[in-house]
């Protein structure tokens, strides 16, 4: 017997919302022609805690976390009344001319508690692309504020997603995203980042970390130390594959990035508010970055709301000196949005939700994940805390990737898709990155879905 459709048992007309969906809603990274081929997408109704249900009644359990960001899970009653109460005070005022808002103020010092490296002082957007744009202005702002214009450039690396808007997409590091016109602009380079399983055939982790070290520098070296403003990296590559940092490999970062007085910019927006078993990912790898980006985990995806941390040196040139920051946005702090991220970050801490995934639950998801190392489709399981991929292969001792590329994920996937469970396809492996409140016997059952459906392509 199916769920029912709504929590007040509203049946929708799937037929009719499919054919709307299709007539005039441009999904993002969607090919529409598959689209119309497969007669429209699933259409998501209702969540509740890690489950979601489509409007046939499914059940499927998000084992991707929405879009790796529903944090607390779905259907938090308190985030509701909290949006409620501040539409109801205030629904919107900026905070340009000189104005701010209760909720606003107390947000950024609850950010500023709980970032690492001392960073305290926030600047609003409303995602994570317009947070990294904000640093790429703003990095190079600091850096001509001290006489030194000329450092404009940015380092990122391949792997790496940053973002899809022109400034934050040309950081991004997929080929695929740079096929449209404009992407990436000038004096944005990408280096290689460590990626074992697939780049490091033939070499040791500890090879291959030195390896992507050695690139970075010389990525640095060729555009010249003195016209680079800033790298960003994400602590573990999300998009890119759940691509885990060997051993040393951000100590390395970091060093570079001081022997070239190069600004260190992490992008916490996966990685950030608890998915990692600490509250960023700066501090699971001992990390000290100048700037943070955060988004998605902030809110848990209930409202857009995104933030760049600054402090140190960059407060020091950016707000302690006189000089006007022409940079900003509508929504910039946006109260009802900021008073959904502000209880979202006391429900975090009051439920001891970060600590639970660093010390019990993030161990719990990895060791069973790793379970999956003896069935013959799976060459590795990376991951940390409750972020994780499932590498597929069909040569575990080769390593050759599957052609065509990511075909064997794909259909993995979408058999998952079909039986309950969401995972993204990425390459050949399946990404996973649950609720934070997810629970051992849901984790047991994730396991065992993905291992009944690894079974059927044997
Ligand atoms: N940075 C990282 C690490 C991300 O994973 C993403 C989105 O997945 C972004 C930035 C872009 O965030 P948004 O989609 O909110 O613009």
């Amino acid at each position: 017997m199916n769920e029912p459709i709504t929590s007040k048992g509203q049946v929708y007309d799937t037929s009719s919302i499919r054919a709307l969906d299709l007539s005039h809603h441009m999904h993002p990274f969607a090919d529409q022609q598959e689209l119309v081929s497969e007669g429209g997408v699933r259409v998501i109704t209702r969540g509740e805690g890690v489950y979601l249900w489509d409007s046939e009644g499914e059940r499927l359990l998000d084992g991707m976390g929405g879009l790796w960001c529903i944090n607390i899970g779905y259907g938090r009653k308190e985030l509701v009344e909290a949006a409620a109460r501040q539409m109801e005070e205030l629904p919107y005022y900026n905070t340009f001319f000189k104005t701010t808002t209760p909720v606003a103020a107390e947000l950024a010092a609850e950010i500023a508690s709980i970032s690492p490296n001392g960073l305290d002082r926030i600047f609003y957007s409303n995602s994570g692309s317009e947070a990294n744009d904000t640093n790429i202005r703003l990095a190079r702002l600091y850096w001509t504020r001290l006489g030194r214009p000329e450092r404009k450039a940015i380092i990122s690396r391949h792997n790496a997603y940053h973002g899809s808007s022109i400034g934050s997409g040309s950081l991004t590091g997929f080929d695929d995203m740079h096929d449209i016109a404009g992407v990436p602009i000038a004096d944005v380079h990408h280096a290689p980042a460590p990626f074992w399983w697939r780049d490091g055939r033939g070499q040791t982790v500890e090879e291959h970390c030195a390896w992507a070290l050695d690139r970075l520098e010389e990525t640095i070296l060729h555009v010249g130390p003195e016209n680079v403003a800033a790298f960003i990296g994400e602590p573990v590559q999300g998009a890119g594959g759940v691509l885990t940092p060997p051993p040393g490999y951000w100590q390395g970062v970091q060093e570079i990035c001081r022997r070239y007085d190069i600004l260190l910019i992490c992008d916490e927006v996966i990685c950030g508010f608890g998915r990692t078993g600490q509250w960023f990912g700066s501090q699971t790898y001992a990390i000290e970055p100048d700037i943070i980006t955060t988004a998605k985990g902030l809110s848990s995806g209930y409202l857009p709301i995104s933030a760049s941390v600054f402090g140190g040196r960059v407060a020091s040139v950016l707000m302690d000196k006189p000089g006007r920051m022409n940079h900003g946005y509508t929504c910039s702090g946006h109260p009802v949005a900021a008073a959904v991220a502000l209880e979202n970050i006391r429900i975090l801490k009051r439920e001891r939700i970060v600590e639970r995934v660093g010390e019990e639950i993030g161990p719990y998801f990895q060791a069973r994940l790793r379970e999956l190392l003896d069935h013959p489709l799976v060459g590795e399981v990376r991951g940390v805390g409750l972020m994780a991929a499932v590498e597929l292969t069909r040569d575990k001792e080769g390593r050759t990737p599957i052609e065509p590329v990511s075909s064997l994920a794909t259909s993995v996937r979408n058999l998952c898709f079909k039986t309950g469970l969401t995972t993204r396809a990425v390459r050949d492996s399946l990404v996973f990155s649950p609720p934070l409140v997810i629970s051992k016997d849901e984790i047991d059952w994730l396991v065992k879905r993905l291992r009944d459906n690894l079974n059927q392509f044997v």
